[in-house]
């Protein structure tokens, strides 16, 4: 599908259903590159990226469906919660900061901008950095997020332009060296494996990009 323009993108106003579909596409997407994720966990890790966010996922898919949030930020707060509660691994914490932080950033609005969204994505990424004292180029789920925010915070730059930004920072950590998570612990061992945790980042960050280019009723 064509990326919408930077102007089509800005004139959206984001809903709660909005975030709702957002994050059940993820699920969708954690579910179908599960595999995928744990194989990259495999070579530089212990297995379990995958089936952590499987289970972290199906979690929140099911509160979120259980308790309808009323606002967007409240739907990244329950579900960043959900994430905390249900995955063991360091990316449970990690991913549940991040949709805590972004929301609680949103605020109580009902409907929320492109621009109010990045901002707030920006406080969660600075937050994961904060919690995990990781930085870009560390080879974790930062080298995704980072360019992903950093891309929104140029005004004319689309989801879409994001989603592109994390799904490169996810591929350039391949020849990196790992300096935080468990990865780390391989030290030159670590090079020459895509990071699980940037690419089920820029996993995220996409499916908030097809969620944007998605006619509403088609999901429905
Ligand atoms: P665990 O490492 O506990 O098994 P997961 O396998 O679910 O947890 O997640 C691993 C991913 O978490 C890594 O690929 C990396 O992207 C991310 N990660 C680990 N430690 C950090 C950290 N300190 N800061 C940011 N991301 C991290
Ligand atoms: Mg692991």
């Amino acid at each position: 599908m064509a990326d919408q323009t930077a102007d089509q993108a800005n004139e959206q106003t984001l809903d709660t259903a909005f975030f709702l579909r957002w994050l059940t596409t993820a699920a969708e997407a954690v579910e179908r590159e599960a595999d995928q994720l744990t194989e990259l966990d495999s070579a530089i890790g212990d297995a379990d990226h995958g089936s952590n966010l499987q289970r972290g996922f199906r979690a929140v898919t099911a509160t979120l469906a259980e308790e309808p949030p009323a606002s967007p930020g409240a739907v990244l707060a329950l579900a960043g919660r959900r994430l905390i509660s249900t995955v063991g691994g360091a990316s449970g914490p990690l991913y549940g900061t991040l949709l805590r932080r972004t929301g609680k950033a949103l605020g109580d609005a009902a409907e929320v901008t492109p621009a109010q969204l990045a901002e707030a994505l920006r406080v969660g990424v600075a937050a994961v950095a904060q919690l995990g004292g990781a930085r870009a180029g560390d080879k974790t789920m930062l080298d995704a997020l980072e360019p992903a925010a950093g891309a929104l915070g140029s005004s004319y730059a689309t989801f879409a332009t994001a989603a592109r930004a994390a799904r490169d920072g996810a591929l350039a950590t391949v020849p990196l060296q790992a300096r935080k998570g468990r990865a780390s612990y391989l030290g030159e061992r670590s090079i020459g494996h895509q990071d699980p945790g940037a690419t089920s980042s820029a996993l995220l960050i996409t499916a908030l990009a097809d969620t944007a280019e998605a006619p509403e009723d088609e999901s429905r």
